[in-house]
């Protein structure tokens, strides 16, 4: 068995949170971790469509030439408004835990693939090359999974289902679309949101550094997390602290490691 990893991944790269994220890769490069995986959405609540954001997109640009890989978040981050759960737990987890952001949930297929092109097209014409696909809240229906599949566009791709709640203890799978291998590791997420909730993603974050078994920690870092000062210097400590035993890998390079 190779070297442990650590894998950070930058969610929500939109110009809709440039502040917020030029503040995250300032503290990020200051920290010396300048290879990320950056999560982009072609076009945030349907308002920030990159093809108008020059200027952000020559940024992610300079940021891709210092070893950052590029994949596509979904389309425009959010749920139909008038959506079929398949079950309670599905219903619990899209309106209150991923609070209608969990946009490929219940997408049937066409709809999950009109949105992956769409998607994709944004981001060929602003020249920007995702090479993996990752659905907002890693939620996807079977169908929505199926099209993510058939789009034959990238290298990789995450998913999970309901069941795999909460998304900030989760394993979520990430398949080769090239070879069909399956790598499991967890990602450590934040978000802050009230004093019970950043206690217990605390707790696990805390956890899961220390006693994480598998090859590979991830953390995924969400423009929302800078704003809490405090939050952000426990998670810039705790990556540190992951660092020290483990090598920094984007996702494809967790496949090409051995
Ligand atoms: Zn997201």
């Amino acid at each position: 068995m190779g070297a442990k990893n650590i894998s950070v991944s930058i969610h929500d790269v939109s110009p809709n949170h440039e502040s917020e994220l030029k503040k995250i890769v300032d503290r990020l490069h200051e920290a010396g971790i300048d290879k990320t995986n950056l999560l982009l959405v072609p076009n945030w609540h349907e308002k920030n469509d990159l093809r108008n954001h020059p200027c952000f997109v020559d940024w992610i640009k300079e940021l891709k030439k210092t070893g950052c890989e590029l994949a596509q978040h979904g389309y425009y981050h959010l749920a139909p408004t008038k959506q079929k759960y398949a079950g309670l737990i599905g219903w619990l987890m899209g309106e209150f835990v991923a609070v209608g952001m969990a946009e490929f949930q219940n997408l049937t297929y066409a709809e999950a693939f009109e949105r992956i092109i769409k998607g994709h097209e944004i981001l060929t014409d602003s020249g920007l090359n995702a090479v993996g696909f990752i659905p907002p809240w890693w939620q996807v229906s079977k169908e929505a999974e199926n099209a993510i599949i058939d789009s034959k566009v990238f290298n990789y791709y995450m998913a999970t289902d309901c069941w795999n709640l909460f998304g900030r203890f989760s394993a979520v799978p990430i398949t080769d679309l090239k070879t069909g291998k399956i790598h499991q590791s967890r990602e450590i997420c934040f978000e802050p949101r009230d004093k019970f909730a950043d206690y217990f993603t605390k707790s696990l974050a805390y956890i899961i550094t220390k006693c994480e078994q598998q090859k590979t920690i991830r953390f995924g870092i969400h423009p929302q997390d800078i704003k809490n000062e405090k939050l952000f210097d426990y998670i810039l400590n705790k990556i540190q602290e992951a660092k020290k035993d483990r090598e920094i890998a984007t996702y494809s390079e967790l496949f090409s490691k051995k």
